[in-house]
C-alpha cells in the first residue's frame, strides 16, 4: 500500500528543518534541574557525594575569602601601628634627652640642692621622678614631663593595640590554616566524585552549570555591571586555564584597602600545570601582591592576567600557543600561607584596561 501522507518521522524531520531555517541562532536547550537529575539517577549516591562536595567547597571558599580580608586588613594595621611605634619611641627618646639636658643645665645654674641628683639617676624616671628636679623645674621642664607621659601614654596603647592584633592574627592564621585544608580535601572530592558520575550526568551536570552561570551573566551585563564579563565571542577559542580546578564567582568580593575583588580565584593542587587561555605573548612579573604573575597578551588584543603561581614555564616576551603549560599554581604574593589558588583576570581592551569578570568565560570553558 503506497500514500502520499507524510509519516511521523518526516513531518518531525520537516518542523525540524524549518525551525532550524527560520530561527537564525537556536538557543541551546535549557537543562532544567529535574532532567539532570533524571540522568544522574543511574549513579544516584555518587551524585549526592559530588553535591555535598561542591557545596562544602563553595562554603569553605566563601570563608577563606572573608578570611583572607580579615589577615590582610590585619597585617596592614600591624605594619602602620609599628611605624608609628618606631616614631613614638624616636619621639620618647629625644624628649627624654631634653629633660637630661634641661637638668644638667638646672645644676650648672645651681638650682638643684643635690648636686649629685643629676648624675646618680639611673634613668630620666628618677631624675624627673626626684624631688629635687621637679621642685626647681621651671615650666619648660614641666612641658617637656607633660610631653613625655602623653608620648608614653601613647606608645603604651600602639604596643597594646599592637599586641591585641597580634593574638588575634595568630588565631585567624590558624584558622586560614584549617580552611586551606579543608578546601584542599574538598576539592579533591569533588573532582573524585565528579569523576565518578556517569557520562551522560557529567555532561548535563555541565551543561546546567554553565546554563546558569550564563543566565547571571545575561541579567548582570543587562544591568551594565561588569559582573558580566564578556559574550564567547570576545574571547574565541578560549581554553580553560587549570583544568580540574574549582571555584566561584566572587566578582566584586570586599578585599583590604577597600578595594574589591577583579577576578576569580581557582583553586587546585599545588605545583599543577596553569595553561595559556589563548595564543599570544607572556610577560612574567615577580613581587608585589601578585606574587609570580604572568600577562598573557592574546592575539586578539584581550589580555590575561594570572597571579600567585609558585613559577613559570616560559619566559618574559615569549610567544605561546594556546593550551601550552606557562606556570605553575602556587600561593605567592599576598596569597602566602594560604590554598594555592591562581588569582585570574580578564582585560578585555588589553592590559591597560578595566577588568571584567572572568567567571563566565571561564565556567564556559572549564565546565
Ligand atoms: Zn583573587
Amino acid at each position: 500500500m503506497s500514500r502520499s501522507v507524510p509519516t511521523r518521522g518526516s513531518i518531525l524531520l520537516l518542523s525540524v528543518a524549518l525551525v532550524a531555517t527560520l530561527a537564525p541562532r537556536p538557543a541551546p536547550a535549557a537543562v532544567t534541574k529535574s532532567q539532570v537529575q533524571a540522568a544522574c539517577a543511574d549513579s544516584d549516591t555518587q551524585y549526592q557525594v559530588y553535591l555535598d562536595a561542591r557545596k562544602r567547597f563553595e562554603e569553605a571558599a566563601l570563608q577563606y575569602e572573608q578570611i583572607r580580608v580579615e589577615i590582610d586588613e590585619l597585617e596592614h594595621a600591624q605594619e602602620f601601628a609599628t611605624r608609628v611605634a618606631a616614631n613614638r619611641r624616636q619621639e620618647i627618646a629625644d624628649v627624654e634627652r631634653r629633660i637630661r639636658e634641661q637638668a644638667i643645665e638646672r645644676y650648672m645654674q645651681g638650682g638643684a640642692a643635690n648636686s649629685e641628683l643629676v648624675f646618680l639617676a639611673g634613668s630620666v624616671d628618677e631624675l624627673i621622678t626626684g624631688q629635687e628636679f621637679l621642685s626647681a623645674a621651671s615650666e619648660a621642664d614641666v612641658g617637656s614631663l607633660d610631653d613625655l607621659l602623653a608620648l608614653r601614654a601613647d606608645l603604651q596603647r600602639f604596643q597594646d593595640e599592637l599586641a591585641e592584633r597580634e593574638t588575634r592574627l595568630r588565631e585567624v592564621e590558624e584558622l586560614r590554616a584549617q580552611i586551606t585544608a579543608e578546601l584542599e580535601e574538598v576539592t579533591n572530592a569533588e573532582r573524585e566524585a565528579f569523576g565518578k558520575l556517569s557520562a551522560d550526568c557529567k555532561r548535563l551536570r555541565r551543561q546546567y552549570e554553565r546554563e546558569l552561570a550564563a543566565a547571571r551573566a545575561r541579567e548582570a551585563a543587562r544591568r551594565g555591571s561588569a559582573a558580566g564579563g564578556v559574550p564567547s565571542g570576545a574571547t574565541p577559542g578560549f581554553v580553560c586555564p587549570f583544568p580540574g580546578s574549582s571555584f566561584i564567582d566572587t566578582w566584586g568580593a570586599p578585599r583590604s584597602g577597600g578595594r574589591t575583588h577583579k577576578g576569580t580565584d581557582i583553586f587546585g593542587p599545588w605545583n599543577a600545570n596553569i595553561i595559556a587561555v589563548a595564543s599570544g605573548t607572556v610577560v612574567t612579573r615577580v613581587g608585589g601582591l601578585g606574587g609570580y604573575a604572568i600577562w598573557l597578551i592574546s592575539d586578539y588584543g584581550v589580555a590575561y592576567y594570572y597571579a600567585h603561581l609558585s613559577g613559570f614555564n616560559v619566559k618574559s616576551g615569549q610567544r605561546v600557543e594556546a593550551g601550552q603549560v606557562i606556570g605553575f599554581n602556587g600561593n605567592s604574593g599576598n596569597a602566602r600561607g594560604g590554598a594555592p589558588h591562581v588569582h585570574f583576570q580578564l582585560h578585555p581592551g588589553g592590559r591597560g584596561s578595566a577588568a571584567v569578570n572572568p567567571y563566565p568565560t571561564l565556567k564556559r570553558a572549564c565546565g
